[in-house]
């Protein structure tokens, strides 16, 4: 019972406007009821007094006749009005009010002189009440030396206030029932207003753990329920870009995995048929018994390269890489790179052009191994990808504290369309003619990874028959 929010907010509703009702009936019964009837009371004590004192000064044989002006201060007040003998015995007894004749009325009350009794008294079980004033007195009355007046009633029906009261107590019950709906009904629409943003985020909740689907919640409510909306529709889409970027990589991950199994099974799938033909008799044929052992040696040759840089591959991707930076000098491993790419430079016949700058005084701050790595993939490629007779020219500018180092061929270019992928793993603009030169496609990847471990980038810039161009920078002391 009372789980939810709303049957709580209801409950308390429902309470308050009960004790509100509650108060307000019996302060108006303390306030308006008893102070009126303490006023009568105060007016009944005084006419008592006027009594009492026109008693005391009475002159012989005008009892009857004061007798007769009580009557009719009596009918005009509609006063009751008993005059009782120290033993409870009457001495006039005048009723203006017929509801109440034939009563006995006599006082039982432990009697003092000057004492008054105030009381509500009913009479028959009717429904009316009368406020009754009593004071005790001692009056000896003139004509009658053996009568001593001993008590003086007024008595009074207090129809008049009941009604009143009766009256407003309705009107207060009536305008409470009134309230009690209004107020339900406010109460219910505002509770709704509450509740239903969190009966949303319930939901909303309920079906994400269910499905696991991240979902949105549609903002509503006040400012407190839209902002926690809004954080959770963050959450929801951050959790959806983070699964995203999961499939994005579990697909990577066995797209690259097929890509490995295809690049290795071709190279040995070669060196096998290679060598079955040497087996099965080629071997004592001089026309191709060297020509096979040495394509079958270009294989191995090519899954030596491949599984290389897989190794380094899986060592950016598991950030395992090792480098280790310190100043070294740019023109110095560049040199050394071309000199290393002599061999296959000159039997493409194409030429390795450094601009180097000799006087250029600052060492650049890098991994002397990595870089070696960077620009012998760059250069190799300008060479293995172009016709003989072109160009390679490599060259730096230097600014405040970087280089920015090119490497620059007249080649075949690259198609617009293949620039933004080229630096994908497996990626070749031409599958079988890079195969043939003896590249894994995975060189610019590598390239690319070194680049960013020294906190720069590489770009690229590009057009059909024209040639390529690469550049990065470098830090310089
Ligand atoms: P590969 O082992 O095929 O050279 P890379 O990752 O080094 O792999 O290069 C990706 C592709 O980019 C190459 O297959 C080639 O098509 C293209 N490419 C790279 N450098 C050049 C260049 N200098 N001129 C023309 N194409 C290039």
């Amino acid at each position: 019972m009372l789980k939810t929010l709303s049957s709580k907010i209801i409950f308390t509703f429902v309470v308050v406007i009960i004790v509100i009702v509650v108060l307000l009936l019996i302060s108006f019964n303390y306030i308006v009821v008893e102070q009126f009837k303490l006023q009568l009371a105060e007016e009944l004590k005084t006419e008592i007094n006027l009594i009492e004192l026109s008693l005391n000064d009475i002159d012989n044989n005008k009892l009857n006749e004061h007798f007769s002006s009580i009557k009719n201060l009596s009918d005009q007040l509609n006063y009751n009005i008993i005059l009782l003998d120290k033993n409870n015995n009457s001495i006039f007894k005048y009723y203006s009010d017929t509801t109440k004749i034939n009563q006995d009325y006599s006082i039982e009350f432990f009697r003092k002189t000057g004492k008054y009794i105030i009381e509500t008294r009913k009479y028959n079980n009717d429904e009316k009440s009368f406020l009754v004033v009593t004071k005790f007195v001692d009056i000896k009355l003139p004509e009658h030396p053996n009568l001593v007046l001993g008590s003086i009633t007024i008595e009074t029906g207090l129809e008049g206030i009941e009604k009143f009261s009766n009256n407003v107590r309705f009107k207060i019950i009536v305008a409470a029932i009134v309230l009690f709906v209004a107020g339900l009904l406010i109460i219910r629409y505002f509770s709704n207003r509450v509740t239903s943003p969190i009966n949303k985020i319930i939901e909303t909740l309920k079906e994400y753990s269910k499905t696991g689907v991240p979902q949105l919640i549609e903002t509503e409510g006040s400012q407190e329920f839209k902002f926690l909306i809004i954080s959770i529709n963050n959450l929801m889409r951050k959790i959806e870009t983070d699964m995203n970027e999961l499939k994005k990589l579990e697909r990577y991950r066995s797209e690259f995995l097929g890509n490995v199994s295809h690049e290795l099974r071709t190279p040995i799938f070669s060196i096998q048929s290679y060598l079955e033909t040497l087996i099965d008799g080629g071997i004592n044929d001089p026309e191709i018994n060297i020509k096979y052992l040495k394509k079958a040696y270009e294989n191995l040759e090519r899954l030596n390269r491949l599984l290389s840089d897989l190794i380094d591959i899986s060592q950016i991707e598991s950030k395992q890489m090792r480098m280790s930076f310190r100043f070294l000098s740019i023109n110095e491993l560049i040199q050394k790179v071309i000199d290393d790419l002599k061999i296959l430079s000159e039997q493409k016949e194409i030429q390795i052009v450094f601009e180097k700058d000799e006087n250029l005084k600052e060492l650049v701050w890098g991994d002397r191994e990595r870089l070696y790595q960077v620009f012998y993939n760059l250069i190799e490629n300008s060479i293995r990808h172009n016709p003989p007779q072109t160009l390679v020219r490599v060259y730096y500018n230097k600014f405040d504290s970087t280089l920015r180092i090119f490497v620059e061929d007249n080649g075949i270019g690259i198609p617009e369309e293949d620039l933004p992928r080229i630096f994908e793993r497996f990626y070749r603009v031409n599958k079988e003619r890079s195969r043939e030169s003896g590249g894994t496609g995975l060189g610019l990847s590598i390239v690319k990874h070194i680049v960013e471990a020294h906190e720069s980038k590489i770009f690229v810039e590009s057009k059909i028959g024209e040639g390529t161009k690469f550049y990065f920078d470098l830090k310089i002391a």
